[in-house]
């Protein structure tokens, strides 16, 4: 028997093909009203929440992850498909804008609309939390998604575009595509009307590229290489127990980790003590009992060994750990001094369980040393006055800060999420997560003749007599 390869679909047929079906949804979804959208949200997470075990068994058979992280996970996800569900209407209702002077005659008013089909492409190392930050959000503003997983974590994606699914809605809303990078490339030019990726700076440079082909809007959550900040007055004993779970939680493969520590010198040896006693004894591997698990990504490994290697070499001292740590597919903790700033391990994303702790004079110095860095997706700061905090909060070049914790935002639905510079741009969670994916309308309605009638072609010399006058008059005024 001989097959026939042209009727054996392609990955491209598949994504195209989805995103086809998608088009189709979308037109069902966006048509129904904000609250029976609401309703089929709540129900989905109810039904995620309801079999979050058999999720968490997925998750942790992908990723090496402990049980109880990819129950953390879950539960954070959840938490953000509730707020989008909640607050869409609010969010996304037309709104009436005030028209001005000059359009006095005018009704305006802003509409957010659904924008069609979102293509959302994630990474492995929160496979649930993460992508559901665009999933959750592009739903609850009207659209239907085509997500692609990381060929790391496809039947993570599969269970949710499943669990969907088993609502018997009547359309894909949501459906998965797996499959490698090439499938995710396939998605960004399958003619969706946004793409929402996360992942490394460098793919996105690639998925941007992908998507500059057909002016297709992106959204991109990228990498971090995010700071902590330990200033005069912190507690030290909260200050290292977030800096290790920042650090090493999920072994260190997370976007808005703890890789960067800067520490005012009179703290620091009292910090370096409590961070050592916090993190030297941690049970890593697979058993039941473990605080982390194996590196997802195996070649993760060998960019952790070149970054200690290399910081070691240019003067920095391992106090936990060092290249023997390295011992695949796991990695132990690992605590370096004195780390030269321009080393990779400084520079460089490590996702891995390592942290650099260096001095500082005070905290204008750790600010100006975390703002170094291409990346800027968050920070945080211990201490023990409000207004250093606030302070380390303005100045902080990144796009969400936490004061006196790590990670605080994770699960306020409330709060945008994204970074600046090479972390990325625009914003997942939150009011502006949910306009990100809507398309702004702007409406006026004409309610009588304006009595300046500008846009004519008989334009009145009385009537442009009168502008001049109004534009030097309300405009032109001296200020000081
Ligand atoms: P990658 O950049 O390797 O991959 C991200 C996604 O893009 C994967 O689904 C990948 O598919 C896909 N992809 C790869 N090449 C292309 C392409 N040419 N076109 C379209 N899609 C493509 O990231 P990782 O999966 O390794 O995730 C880790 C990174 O994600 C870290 O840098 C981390 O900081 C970042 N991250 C950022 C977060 C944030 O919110 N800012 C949150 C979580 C992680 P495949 O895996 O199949 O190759």
């Amino acid at each position: 028997m001989t097959i026939d390869e042209t009727s054996i679909p392609t990955d491209r047929d598949r994504v195209e093909d989805a995103v086809r079906r998608a088009r189709h949804a979308a037109r069902w979804w966006g048509g129904l009203s904000h609250d029976d959208r609401k309703d089929w949200l709540l129900e989905f997470k109810s039904v995620v929440a309801r079999n979050s075990a058999s999720l968490v068994d997925v998750v942790r058979e992908e990723t090496g992850k402990p049980a109880d992280d990819a129950l953390l996970e879950v539960m954070l996800a959840v938490e953000h498909l509730t707020w989008a569900a909640k607050n869409a209407r609010r969010v996304l209702r037309e709104r009436s804008v005030l028209p001005g002077l000059v359009s006095a005659n005018q009704a305006a008013s802003v509409r957010y609309e659904p924008m069609g089909v979102v293509g959302v492409i994630g990474p492995w190392n929160y496979p649930v939390y993460t992508p559901m930050g665009s999933i959750a959000y592009s739903m609850a503003a009207g659209n239907a998604v085509v997500f692609k997983p990381s060929e790391l974590t496809p039947r993570t994606g599969a269970w949710l575009a499943d669990t969907w699914d088993s609502l018997s809605a009547p359309h894909p809303v949501l459906q998965t595509v797996v499959g490698d990078g090439a499938v995710g490339a396939h998605l960004a030019r399958a003619g969706v009307d946004k793409v929402a990726f996360t992942g490394s700076t460098a793919t996105a440079k690639k998925v941007m590229a992908t998507c500059a082909e057909s002016l297709t809007p992106i959204v991109v959550e990228g990498g971090g290489k995010d700071a902590l900040i330990v200033d005069e007055g912190a507690d030290l004993d909260a200050a290292a127990e977030f800096a290790a779970f920042g650090a090493m939680g999920n072994a260190g493969q997370t976007c808005a980790g703890v890789e960067r520590v800067y520490v005012v010198d009179a703290l620091a040896d009292r910090f370096v003590d409590k961070l050592v006693a916090r993190v030297t004894n941690l049970r890593v591997g697979d058993a039941a009992d473990a605080q982390y698990g194996r590196m997802t990504l195996p070649r993760q490994v060998d960019v952790v060994r070149s970054q200690v290697e290399d910081a070691l070499a240019r003067g920095g001292r391992a106090v936990v750990g060092g290249p023997e740590s390295v011992r695949p597919p796991y990695v132990d903790p690992v605590v370096l001094l004195d780390v030269p700033e321009d080393s990779e391990a400084q520079v460089e994303e490590t996702f891995g369980p390592t942290v650099v702790v260096n001095r500082v004079r005070d905290l204008d110095e750790a600010i100006d040393r975390a703002n170094t860095s291409k990346y800027g997706l968050g920070a945080s700061v211990f201490t023990g006055s409000d207004a250093a905090g606030r302070r380390a909060a303005d100045r902080l070049r990144v796009g969400v800060v936490s004061i006196n914790s790590v990670l605080g935002f994770a699960a306020i639905g409330a709060l945008p999420f994204g970074g600046v510079g090479d972390s990325g741009f625009g914003r997942i969670h939150g009011a502006d997560g949910l306009r990100e994916f809507s398309r702004v309308k702007s409406v006026t309605r004409q309610r009588f003749s304006a009595p300046l009638n500008l846009v004519t072609m008989t334009r009145k010399r009385r009537d442009v007599a009168v502008a001049r006058f109004l534009l030097t008059k309300i405009h032109g005024r001296r200020r000081r």
